[in-house]
């Protein structure tokens, strides 16, 4: 039998950020051997290129003698090998990436995003592997992979280990309840007063939610990971059985931003991590993967992430319906003309999707891809009167792709949303998702359903009720209700 990969992660003592990396894998057969290191990370759909942070990567066989490396591309290694020689990389990793999908190691916390780190045999991603992490015998850890041996974690694929984060340090907070047949814990850096008790009712009530919501759970863990940091910060990243959030500073009150990106994360385990578009399955780490459903992604995960607020009761009707102007605003004050559609905008994430892009280009998915979530939802509850919403939606995408682990396109989702509806979309497709015109007239007559009606004014967008009140379809909405 082949010897699993093995790994080993040990902080430099003499220059902080460095940490020394050993990569310990059995050749699976004899000529010539590629290495590779990912280029991006699942949740940003943009080439970052991790490997700029290796100065130099060398090769041994098991006697300690060299092995003739060569660069191949700028994060692909090649040596020639023989079938079941036992090879050991060695490479330093520069580690100063302080967000959530980066990694950092200091004298105080190691933070690990093993997809920025560790390299990979291309064609065995899905084999067990083992990592080991030096830390001092007093430190703590918080992480999703199973460790079965002092300083060990296990994990049944490369896959697995590099969506799993890993946070260590001298003191970290952990709190864990049960939800069904889910274990979930709340945990991290941070001082103790963020994981106050209204925090984590918050993280139980939206977790219960969603839960029953989908009817189905795929994970039978799942961890709220945070690291609170001294700087402002804002930023989470989702994985299938975890997310990892970096806010701060700990003196503001990080409640709402916590909840909303809890929340958030959280449905990404169906919307991505269960339920995940074609091109994305499995993830080719090695090349920048186009995908025109990037919208439908996170922008149905941004309206649910919010929504979810609302109808699990943690947000009154007025704090969520003033997150939704926040919302609309992002899209119509700044992207409400752009030239692209949500469709040429997923494309280009890989392009300029994250930071600034030129004026009038494009548009965001999450914004404007909430706002079809939003239009969609209140399409179906208005031609159903309740009896159906956005959630059979999302209910047939996870019976239909995600519990059978295959990939949707594009059509899969017209299709399903069509099947929902029981009606042709045709229309609403052209417009609000293929096309570049101004949805503020198409959206205000989906409101008027709900009572709301969008309307500009010196200081900009409002959206006002009609009658001065909630009307009932519009409790019903907020309420969650299914008729
Ligand atoms: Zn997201």
């Amino acid at each position: 039998m082949k010897n699993i990969s093995f790994y080993r992660v040990t902080p430099c003592e003499r220059e902080e950020y460095f940490l020394n990396i050993i990569f310990r894998f059995q050749v699976a057969s004899s000529g010539l051997c590629l290495l590779q290191l990912p280029i991006w990370r699942p949740g940003r759909y943009q080439a970052q290129h991790f490997s700029k942070n290796i100065p130099q990567v060398r090769a041994f066989n098991q006697a300690g003698e060299g092995i003739p490396l060569h660069k191949k591309g700028t994060s692909a290694w090649v040596f020639l090998g023989k079938q079941d020689q036992v090879v050991e990389v060695r490479y330093a990793y520069y580690a100063n990436q302080a967000d959530a999908g980066g990694s950092i190691s200091t004298s105080k916390m190691l933070y690990l995003n093993f997809i920025n780190c560790l390299m990979y045999v291309p064609g065995e991603e899905d084999n067990a592997c083992e990592v080991q992490v030096d830390i001092p015998q007093d430190w703590e850890v918080c992480t999703s992979l199973i460790s079965r041996q002092q300083g060990v974690w296990s994990a049944s694929s490369y896959r697995e280990l590099v969506d799993s984060p890993w946070i260590g340090s001298l003191e970290l907070n952990k709190y864990s309840w049960k939800q069904g047949d889910c274990q979930f814990w709340a945990e991290g850096i941070g001082s103790p007063n963020v994981f106050q008790g209204k925090l984590l009712e918050a993280y139980r009530k939206i977790s219960a939610y969603q839960l029953a919501w989908m009817g189905h759970f795929p994970v039978k863990e799942y961890r709220f990971l945070h690291w609170i940091k001294e700087e402002a910060f804002y930023h989470g990243v989702e994985h299938r059985n975890s997310t990892m959030m970096v806010l701060g500073p700990p003196d503001r009150d990080l409640y709402d931003d916590l909840i909303g990106l809890a929340s958030h994360e959280l449905f990404h385990v169906w919307n991505i991590a269960t339920i995940r578009p074609k091109e994305l399955f499995p993830y080719n780490y090695a090349e920048e993967v186009y995908f025109p459903t990037a919208w439908f992604v996170e922008g149905v995960t941004t309206y649910l992430g919010d929504w979810f607020l609302v109808a699990s009761g943690v947000y009154q009707t007025e704090e969520y319906l003033a997150s939704l102007l926040g919302n609309l605003k992002l899209h119509f004050e700044r992207d409400g003309a752009s030239q692209q559609s949500l469709i040429e905008s997923s494309i280009d994430l890989w392009l300029d999707g994250y930071g600034k892009a030129i004026p009038g280009k494009r548009v965001s998915i999450y914004y404007k891809g909430a706002i079809v979530a939003l239009g969609l939802d209140l399409l179906i509850r208005k031609k159903f009167a309740h009896r159906k919403s956005i959630r059979e939606v999302m209910i047939q995408m996870n019976e239909n792709f995600g519990r059978k682990e295959l990939g949707y396109t594009l059509s899969d989702v017209y299709r399903i949303v069509e099947e929902v509806y029981e009606g042709s979309l045709t229309d609403f497709w052209r417009i609000w998702v293929e096309g570049n015109e101004p949805l503020e007239e198409p959206l205000n007559e989906l409101f008027e359903f709900v009572g709301l009606k969008m309307e500009k004014s010196e200081r900009g967008l409002l959206l006002n009720q009609l009658n001065g009140e909630l009307n009932l379809d519009c409790q019903n909405w907020l309420q969650g209700i299914i008729k």
